[in-house]
């Protein structure tokens, strides 16, 4: 796919699901926000421009993560479909893949997403993720999101991927569920930390749950990866549980290194 016809699919997400034939929860939930929006005009999670929850300008302003990239694990590479990563030792998911390059507008939205609840929010910023889960062929059984801890999900009142999960499995019309993946212990938050310090953080922190997973392929949401150690993880945890599969999605990669550059 080419840099300008993926910019064209993932900038324009309403137009790029007119070909999915989503629920009619989906287009309720969608004409749901369009009304609280008509009557409380919310600001823009990018610009804090009024009037839109993800503004036209914002949402063009979002750079796509486009290929060639590794088949596992969504790394940027010169050539080839594996990295040298990959080849070495492939991960226990079956494929990683994010919409953009965690930078400029689309970074403040995820941050109001964290932050905020903007459930409005993760509704606008689903739509791109749905879009993009339309062009992978991903045999998906059950969508669910990468789990806080106790400590942070008490502190923070809800789970930001949550927000972007639950709209994701409404517009292709896939079950999901909150309860197929725990943490076990709260983990430091990975954004000082190194590769490796990523990977053991976050190391045994999940489980699965075998009555929910057992024989099915599992998308795992999340809003942001660096190393994809999160779903590495979470991938161990379905795998002990007897997961088929696991698939990753997210809305940013944040170790993006342009190759061309
Ligand atoms: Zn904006
Ligand atoms: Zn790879």
């Amino acid at each position: 796919m080419t840099l300008e016809k993926s910019r064209a699919s993932l900038a324009e997400p309403r137009a790029s699901l007119a070909g999915l034939s989503q629920s009619p929860a989906s287009k309720l939930y969608h004409l749901f926000w369009e009304a609280v929006d008509w009557v409380f005009p919310p600001l823009c999670g990018g610009c804090q421009a009024v009037g839109e929850r993800w503004c036209n300008s914002c949402r063009d302003s979002a750079i796509p993560l486009d290929g060639p990239i590794c088949q596992h694990c969504g790394a940027l590479l010169r050539e080839g479909s594996l990295c040298a990563d990959c080849q070495k030792s492939p991960p226990a998911y079956a494929s990683l893949r994010s919409c953009y390059v965690f930078d400029g507008a689309l970074r403040s939205a995820l941050h109001r997403l964290k932050y905020s609840r903007d459930i409005g929010l993760g509704e606008a910023l689903a739509q791109p993720l749905a879009a993009l889960l339309a062009q992978l062929d991903w045999p998906v059984d059950l969508v669910t999101s990468v789990p806080l801890g106790k400590t942070r999900l008490a502190e923070r009142g809800y789970n930001q991927s949550t927000l972007l999960a639950r709209p994701l499995a409404l517009a292709h019309r896939l079950p999901y569920s909150s309860r197929c993946l725990k943490r076990t212990r709260d983990t430091a938050s990975q954004v000082t930390l190194t590769a490796a310090e990523r990977r053991t953080n976050v190391q045994g922190a999940f489980w699965a749950d075998p009555a929910l997973v057992k024989g099915k392929s599992i998308l795992v949401v999340d809003d942001i990866t660096t190393t994809g150690s999160t779903i590495q993880a979470c991938a161990l945890a379905l795998d002990q549980a007897g997961a088929k599969a696991c698939y990753g999605l997210t809305v940013a990669r944040a170790n993006y290194v342009s190759l061309a550059a």
